[in-house]
């Protein structure tokens, strides 16, 4: 690390060899193996340390855990890896990016940050449906997390929207709490894999809403039902519930790169197959490049792939 004065603005800006934004599984991993080839990368946590997986409950699938493990406990063990081999976690978030120099500058709320190689893992933050009354009982009975907020809704009714694995697993989760989960799908066919099908299905507590869409979420001071259309028929019923949690995938957090970094038209970075993205000494892994696979052991993969490379673009360019 070095302290230097950049000419004319007056502030002290911290230089490193490798920055990581992010702390989900793909910036830790990164930071793993950014640490282990010595270069002490500094880890941007952002907004919400540890990223989607610390709001997990259980991880079924991650190679090496059995019998699975929390979400949290996941993320503790990445952050305690990565700090054993000096990588620094700075509780703090970018806010803005300039790749046109190099060393790239990184603008945070902690202060400022030069890199002479990055790595984008800022993830992906939860869709929102964007119907009336969705922002107003935020909070209010309107969730984007099961793990964080079932507790609240014991022994009541709640609504879970869509169709995918998310939905059917966060669903199955909230029947530890709620006397009764209606999951509702805009399609005849859930999209999420056979063994949550099958775990849902299953459940005495779960109803399952296909073609359904939600058109607003009514109070008046907290949630108390649901207006729904179904898509076959246009018929719309007033459904009683108490909470209303959205599942309906994910947009990658790539706003701070906009103009600088090479997206997709879904706002996905575009890398290749070393992780390289449209400017040279800045890589990206993990869900904000990831429009495919969304799953916590690819994420690492791709942040170990990232810092690999980082370590070789650092060696041939200084
Ligand atoms: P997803 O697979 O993209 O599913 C999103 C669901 O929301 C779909 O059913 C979609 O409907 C619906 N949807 C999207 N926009 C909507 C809107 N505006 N209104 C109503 N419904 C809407 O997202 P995900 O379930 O979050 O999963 C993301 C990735 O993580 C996937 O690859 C998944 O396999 C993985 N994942 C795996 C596990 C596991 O293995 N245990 C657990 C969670 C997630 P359509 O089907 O009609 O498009």
């Amino acid at each position: 690390m070095s302290l230097s004065n950049i000419a004319g603005e007056g502030k002290t800006t911290v230089e490193r060899d490798v920055v990581i934004l992010g702390s989900g599984p793909a910036g830790l991993a990164a930071a793993v193996y950014a640490a282990r080839a010595d270069r002490k990368p500094l880890v941007l946590a952002g907004t919400d340390p540890g990223g989607q997986v610390a709001l997990t409950d259980t991880i079924e699938n991650y190679p090496g855990f059995t019998q699975g493990v929390t979400g949290a406990e996941l993320y503790e063990l990445f952050q305690k890896q990565a700090e054993r081999f000096g990588a620094e976690v700075d509780f703090s978030s970018a806010v803005a990016v300039d790749l046109r120099i190099h060393p790239f500058r990184i603008t945070a709320d902690s202060g400022e940050y030069r890199a002479r190689a990055l790595i984008a893992a800022t993830g992906a933050s939860p869709r929102r449906l964007g119907i009336p009354g969705e922002d107003a009982f935020r909070g209010k009975g309107v969730s984007y997390c099961a793990t964080c907020d079932g507790a609240f809704f014991r022994g009541k009714n709640v609504v879970v929207v869509g169709g995918g694995d998310s939905a059917l697993e966060e669903g199955i989760f909230l029947t530890r709490f709620a006397a009764q989960v209606t999951i509702i799908h805009r399609r005849n066919e859930l999209r999420a894999g056979k063994i949550l099908r099958r775990r849902a299905e299953q459940n005495p507590k779960i109803r399952l809403l296909l073609e359904t869409v939600v058109e607003e979420i009514r109070g008046p001071d907290r949630v108390q039902s649901v207006a729904v259309r179904n898509v076959a028929s246009g018929r719309i019923d007033v459904l009683p519930a108490d909470g209303v949690f959205v599942f309906i995938g994910h947009d990658p957090n790539t706003s701070l790169f906009s103009g600088q970094l090479d997206m997709d038209p879904k706002g996905y970075l575009r890398v290749d197959s070393r992780m390289q993205t449209s400017v040279a000494g800045v890589f990206a892994a993990g869900e904000a490049a990831d429009p495919v696979f969304r799953q916590v052991a690819t994420s690492a993969g791709m942040g170990v792939a990232a810092a690999i490379s980082a370590e070789r673009w650092l060696q041939e360019n200084g």
